[in-house]
């Protein structure tokens, strides 16, 4: 069996979704688990309505909804023409729950109520799209993630239970699959051992597939987008990107380490561990090669990637007393970045000073600068930009860096970093 995923980007309206349909049909014969993210924007949608109800915003939190189920409501009239009765009930009902909770208690157990609202996305999406491929002809049953990932009680960012999850999916899936030659399910869902609602982390719809793959030693894994494939830099940033053909396992963790966002980060690791091959291709152009994820390296320096983060702070950090950095210092400094939930994104220091660059809008400045200043004199320079170059040369260095000024450059032998500030 195979696996594929379409994110939300693949199944937004009425045509997305018949494409899915069509992509489908060119794998006939195969046996395919199917996994959906919500439809569009609509994750975003359901944290808004969260934030509504928590908020008392009533009138708000209503009118949310009702756009929510109209959006839905709009894709299934175009799909389904006349005979749509059973799936719209299906789809309303759940919409009716969303509403009742506005005249609910809500648990001060944040988490714990995100995953309850949040995951309402896939289950939508996967009945619409399983109940459009029936309509079509396929075999394809509707099976609820939520019965067959097993996580501990982690709300909105569950671990998954790989021992429990692999005994559950493998039975689930065969007897599907004896009458069935499509599985349709929800990415980023999964559930606790008492049977509430978890989440795996916004974005988390590809690490299902992996997690699926994984549990059913799949042939292979296919992830669907709106480009090509894996590029060798964001066509937002960069103008003349480059598909990446075939890559390794290890340059894709290495590559979404550094903030490549195509992948989800933890999709790549059990797909390396049973070596499942992975492919990222397109849902516009599904007869292209798209990028293949694999276990072989050769192929890995052949372009170099680039990779871009925009609105960046550097502190740099220096003790009062003038003694070194030492483990001493770093000990304190690195206990309190922690437990702020600081995450950095590169990091250096001399015999003085210690520096670290941060997203400026996961910080809060003054807040930092505050605790560190009994021990430290603290300095920052923000409107910076870190570019990471996988397999750079001369002239890729020079493109990155013409025009701006270099805070800190850092090389090791496939990969340079540079801190850049425009120049004025
Ligand atoms: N629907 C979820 C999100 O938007 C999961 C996913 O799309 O991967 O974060
Ligand atoms: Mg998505």
């Amino acid at each position: 069996m195979i696996v594929f995923k379409f994110g939300g980007a693949s199944v937004k309206d009425p045509a997305a979704v018949k494409n899915v349909g069509a992509i489908l049909s060119l794998y006939e014969g195969e046996k395919i688990l199917v996994v959906v993210s919500a439809m569009g924007k609509t994750t975003n949608k359901l944290e808004e309505i969260l934030s509504c109800l928590l908020a008392n915003e009533h009138l708000k939190f209503h009118q949310l909804i009702n756009d929510l189920q109209s959006y839905h409501h709009i894709i299934l009239g175009e799909l389904f023409r006349e005979k749509h009765y059973k799936i719209t009930q299906t789809v309303d009902l759940i919409f009716d729950g969303l509403r009742q909770l506005s005249s609910q208690k809500i648990s001060d157990k944040l988490g714990f109520e995100y995953d309850q609202i949040v995951s309402l996305g896939e289950l939508i999406s996967s009945h619409i799209v399983n109940e459009f491929l029936v309509e079509l002809g396929f075999k394809s049953t509707w099976m609820d993630a939520r019965k067959m990932i097993r996580t501990d009680d982690n709300y909105q960012e569950a671990n998954v239970d790989w021992t429990l999850s692999k005994a559950l999916i493998k039975e689930d899936v065969a007897a599907s699959f004896l009458h069935s030659d499509i599985i349709l399910t929800q990415g980023f869902i999964g559930h606790t051992e008492n049977g509430s609602t978890t989440t795996l982390g916004r974005e988390g719809s590809d690490y299902s597939a992996a997690i699926f793959a994984y549990c059913c030693d799949a042939e292979n894994v296919t992830i669907w987008k709106d480009v090509p494939g894996m590029l060798n830099a964001d066509p937002k940033y960069y103008s003349n990107t480059k598909k990446l053909s075939k890559i390794s396992f290890k340059e894709a963790i290495e590559l979404s380490y550094y903030g490549a966002s195509v992948i989800h980060p933890k999709t790549i690791k059990p797909l390396q561990n049973k070596n499942i091959p992975l492919f990222v291709k397109s849902f516009i152009d599904p007869h292209g090669a798209g990028t293949e994820i694999q276990s072989e390296t050769k192929d890995d320096g052949l372009i170099p990637s680039f990779i871009i983060k925009k609105e960046q702070v550097l502190f740099s950090i220096t003790p009062k007393d003038f003694s070194f950095i030492d483990e001493q210092n770093l000990h304190g400094i690195f206990e309190l970045l922690a437990k702020e939930q600081i995450k950095i994104n590169l990091m250096q220091n001399s015999a003085l000073s210690f520096s670290i660059l941060v997203d400026a809008k996961k910080v809060d400045i003054f807040g930092l600068l505050s605790l560190l200043k009994n021990n430290f004199d603290v300095r920052y320079n923000d409107d910076l930009e870190l570019v990471t170059i996988r397999h750079y040369n001369t002239e890729t260095i020079e493109s990155i860096c013409a025009g701006k000024t270099v805070i800190i450059e850092q090389k090791t032998r496939y990969t340079a970093r540079f801190v850049l500030k425009a120049a004025n």
